[in-house]
């Protein structure tokens, strides 16, 4: 495939350096546009000295600069619930103006554009599993609501843009992934769980552990985003996601299991509207992209760990 000039809005986060790792060595040229609300410029240093590399520091919020692109990942966004609610106003402005001036750079260039959507828009779900044709069950005015509400409203200028203006969009809906490089302080359960039990320190579950999540391995939503992106026409909205559903007790039984900790686990309060399960039907994601989940979250536990072991050595 030719070299494609490419905007990744969020690049240098969890999901947005892993990517950028993977675009840079297919030879694409790399552009991120990152405030660093949550990422780091540290996560960029290895890419610096690539010539098809450059990353510009702007909020999403105000007009992005004109750039030539082919094709833009929209992954601007805190990802962790403590991380969107210390800034909610914030986390609103990203996922609408911000996602307004991402769609304008789309329209006056003809480029495509992905927008990281999210399982959030599900809510906490009343059906299960969840596919794209469930509508969601949203509290609109909790402490989950700028982000939730957010994507939500994001989800429908993309629908919005591709009606009324023709722009090429794509809409993924990713559920719960983890992996290297997400930051340390980040705090969702998979980071937060094998750091603490790294250091022998208590596992903390947040109510009784009960709740499921559905945990995908990032090197399969990576596939799943670089399928998604380049199907031509294909709009979505599309889910990726790991259907292995689990309780946040047995994620983090595992995890004392593979560590060899000597930790306790340590129940806290459950954040408000804290889903209660999640789990994506995956159906259009096989039958639209031949995409489907290659590695477990056993296997990408496994993985997480041994990152996670060198870095805190
Ligand atoms: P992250 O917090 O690690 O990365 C988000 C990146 O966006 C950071 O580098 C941050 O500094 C940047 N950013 C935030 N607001 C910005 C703004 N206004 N302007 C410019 N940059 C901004 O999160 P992540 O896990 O890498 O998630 C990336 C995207 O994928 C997000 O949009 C998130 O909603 C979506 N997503 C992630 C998951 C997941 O499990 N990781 C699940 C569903 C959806
Ligand atoms: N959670 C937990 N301990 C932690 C962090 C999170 O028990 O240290 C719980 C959290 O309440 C939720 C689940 O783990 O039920 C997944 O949380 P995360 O923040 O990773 O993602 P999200 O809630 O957005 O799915």
């Amino acid at each position: 495939m030719a070299a494609k000039t490419i905007l990744v809005t969020g690049g240098a986060g969890f999901i947005g350096t892993n990517l950028v790792k993977r675009l840079l060595a297919n030879d694409d040229y790399v552009i991120v546009i990152d405030n660093f609300i949550t990422g780091k410029k540290k996560n960029l240093v290895d890419f610096y000295h690539w010539k098809n590399f450059r990353v510009l520091e702007h909020d999403i919020v105000n007009k992005l600069p004109d750039l030539n692109v082919e094709q833009i990942y929209n992954l601007a966004c805190p990802a962790s619930p403590p991380q969107y609610q210390k800034n909610p106003v914030q986390t609103v402005k990203t996922n609408v103006l911000g996602v307004i001036n991402v769609l304008e750079l789309a329209k006056k260039t003809g480029a495509r554009v992905l927008q990281a959507s999210t399982s959030e828009i599900y809510g906490d779900p009343r059906e299960h599993p969840q596919s794209e044709s469930y509508w969601g069950n949203v509290n609109p005015i909790g402490r989950r609501s700028c982000y939730d509400e957010g994507k939500r409203c994001a989800e429908t200028l993309f629908f919005d843009y591709f009606r009324e203006y023709a722009v090429d969009v794509c809409l993924v809906r990713i559920f719960n992934t983890f992996g290297p490089l997400m930051d340390g302080n980040d705090g969702r359960v998979v980071t937060n769980l094998i750091i603490q039990a790294l250091q022998n320190k208590p596992l903390t579950i947040y109510g009784d552990g009960s709740q499921t999540r559905s945990f995908m391995y990032i090197d399969d939503l990576l596939a799943g985003l670089l399928l998604a992106m380049n199907k031509s026409g294909f709009s979505g909205p599309i889910n990726l996601g790991n259907p292995a559903e689990i309780s946040i007790l047995t994620l983090a039984q595992e995890i004392i299991k593979q560590t060899q900790a000597s930790s306790q686990i340590e129940f806290r309060p459950l954040p408000t509207d804290d889903p209660y399960r999640r789990q994506p039907d995956i159906a259009r994601a096989q039958a639209e992209l031949g995409w489907q989940p290659q590695v477990s979250w056993v296997d990408g536990l496994r993985k997480t760990i041994a990152y996670w072991q060198q870095i805190l050595a």
